[in-house]
């Protein structure tokens, strides 16, 4: 048996904790081995936030330039869309983020980079290409992948994830995305307006069904006027390969049964990359689906290994895999206390407009059983959104009518995701709604509401 090499600590996976730790236990003088069996950054950099919201910005730039005559400027002729050049500006943003990673960690003292696949063989080595690693502290931040359902026909199309989306180098004819939730949703309006048709099937009666009716309705509404088309209560039965792209069979009450596009987005939900990490040969538990168990600190069921990120089923987003690296850091280095269970729950829908969220929904707090308070407005009444001609959506507050705080908010509408960000501070500073009530805000805004509408507070019914 060859000797192991000895590390202080081992980070598996570059996602959004993992480089942030690895640099942080080196600059705390531990010799730290990283290894990433792809790019650098992982998904969000890759192919989750950072290139969607770029190809968003280009999406709305040409939405907004279609709507030049609303705005008292016209084009000349119909805008057109270069998809090569959308591309190569997602791709130019993509590179100076995962290179940034990369670099970064190379840069560091006490980091050793390791390109390939880690693999646990005990609680304190893992393998990653020929060489065995161990050390005493190891931290997973292994991500999460799409999930591929096992739909009939599955093998026989070449369907796309969000990873073969951004590699697209042609614009589809049209667009078919299973799935009508967060990351379907931002792709299907963002292909609609680089010029593809696109339809959404969607298993449920509604779109993102983990948010409230109104939400789900009005949003279907917006896009539908862009063009977009819904096949709801869809269960996808059949997938054919056609001479032009694909065919779905979609088993519904009504309407066609079958839907032909060009291209096909799978979207339905994520599952953790824990499958091929070794973890029984380390003994670290995880749940039925997958996920690694950690307790409040982000500590696995084995004592000196981590979980940390989407693969510790405690958070699908960025800033929650961020969070974790606090938490692991607070508690490893700095003996501090802060936790998973001090999170507050907060997101954005990437739509335009965007969808800013902060804790319960309404049917969440209806179903606290304490007194709510409501506090509304929709966005056709907000002075500065009328100016911008953007009155879509709306905005909620929820309130405990004992306790005075935040329970929870929906910011549809434009800067709804920036928004969202004075509720979801004052939720933080655990204080009364009556700090914002209070609060002067600047005029003209959309923020400057948020006080109004908490000054006109009425029971949820
Ligand atoms: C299309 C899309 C859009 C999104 N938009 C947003 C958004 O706007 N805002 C937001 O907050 N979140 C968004 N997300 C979610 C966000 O990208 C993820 O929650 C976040 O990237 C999770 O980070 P992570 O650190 O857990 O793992 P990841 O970023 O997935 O990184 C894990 C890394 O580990 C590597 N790895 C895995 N297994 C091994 C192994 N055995 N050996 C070596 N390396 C390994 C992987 O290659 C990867 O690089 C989006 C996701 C998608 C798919």
């Amino acid at each position: 048996m060859p000797t192991p090499t000895r590390y202080d600590a081992i980070v598996i996976g570059t996602g959004q904790a993992g480089p942030s730790l690895a640099v942080r236990l080196a600059s705390s003088g531990r010799k730290t081995a990283v290894i990433e069996r792809k790019r650098f950054g992982g998904t969000c950099v890759n192919v989750g936030c950072i290139p969607t919201k770029t190809l968003v910005a280009s999406a709305r730039a040409i939405h907004m330039a279609r709507r030049g005559e609303e705005f008292g400027f016209s084009t000349g002729g119909p805008v057109t869309v270069d998809f090569n050049r959308v591309k190569a500006r997602k791709d130019a943003v993509v590179r100076q983020s995962t290179e940034g990673v990369e670099k970064w960690l190379r840069n560091t003292s006490n980091v050793t980079v390791y390109e390939g696949h880690g693999r646990f063989e005990s609680p304190h080595t893992v393998r990653v290409n020929d060489e065995l690693l161990e050390a005493e502290q190891i931290f997973v931040n292994a991500g999460a992948r799409a999930v591929v359902p096992d739909m009939p026909g599955i093998n026989e199309v070449p369907y796309l994830t969000n990873v073969g989306m951004m590699s697209l180098d042609t614009l589809p004819e049209h667009l078919i995305v299973v799935g009508g939730s967060y990351i379907g949703l931002e792709f299907a309006q963002m292909y609609r307006r680089f010029g593809s048709r696109v339809t959404v099937i969607e298993m449920g009666d509604r779109l993102i069904a983990r948010e409230d009716e109104d939400i789900s309705r009005t949003l279907q509404g917006i896009l539908e006027a862009e063009g977009i088309s819904f096949r709801l209560k869809a269960s996808c039965t059949t997938l054919r390969r056609t001479t032009t792209g694909v065919a779905v069979g979609v088993d519904c009450t009504k309407g066609a049964p079958e839907i032909e596009g060009s291209h096909i987005l799978i979207a339905v939900g994520r599952r953790p990359n824990t499958d091929d990490l070794g973890l029984n040969a380390a003994g670290v538990a995880t749940d039925p689906r997958g996920f690694i168990t950690v307790d409040d600190h982000c500590r696995t069921s084995v004592p000196g290994v981590w979980a940390v990120g989407e693969c510790n089923g405690r958070g699908a987003f960025t800033h929650t895999a961020y969070n974790d690296f606090e938490i692991v850091a607070e508690a490893f280095l700095d003996n501090g206390s802060r936790s998973l269970s001090d999170r507050i729950p907060c997101y954005a829908l990437y739509t335009d407009p965007p969808v800013g969220r902060v804790g319960m929904t309404n049917a969440e707090a209806r179903a606290s059983g304490r007194r709510v308070l409501v506090g509304y407005r929709a966005m056709t009444a907000v002075g500065r959104a009328r100016e911008m001609s953007e009155t879509n959506g709306f905005m909620r507050v929820l309130v405990d009518a004992d306790t005075e705080h935040i329970l929870g908010a929906a910011i549809f509408g434009a800067g709804g995701d920036e928004i969202v960000h004075s509720l979801i501070d004052i939720a933080y500073a655990k204080v009364p709604y009556t700090v914002i009530s209070r609060a002067v805000h600047i005029h003209p805004t959309i923020s400057e509401l948020i006080p109004t509408l908490l000054q006109d507070l009425k029971p949820l019914d």
